[in-house]
């Protein structure tokens, strides 16, 4: 009797990184007018873990949610200009205990 070998070309395969190729769906048209306020981890000179808020751009958005996985929106929180479009520094929050 002949083993079924065909399951081991699937099982264990276990690449799944997220594809990096989006079409850049940006239209000129559309006022900039969409900023909103994010929060992510980051960590200070010290190493101490810190939270950072900023009220970005959707492309500084992007950027953020590229480099920290922990990028988050904040309800109800909208800017009306990018803090790192007009060079601010991220707001440092308190490290909140979850
Ligand atoms: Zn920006």
């Amino acid at each position: 009797m002949p083993m079924d070998r065909s399951n081991m070309w699937t099982a264990g395969n276990r690449s799944h990184r997220a594809s990096a190729a989006k079409p850049t769906g940006s239209s000129p048209m559309k006022p900039q007018s969409h900023f909103l306020t994010i929060c992510w981890d980051g960590t200070a000179e010290d190493g101490t873990p810190i939270t950072l808020q900023a009220t970005l751009c959707k492309a500084h958005r992007q950027v953020i949610a590229l480099r920290s996985a922990s990028a988050r929106g904040v309800r109800r929180q909208f800017g009306e200009s990018c803090d790192l479009c007009d060079g601010r520094e991220p707001r440092t929050l308190a490290a909140e205990a979850e």
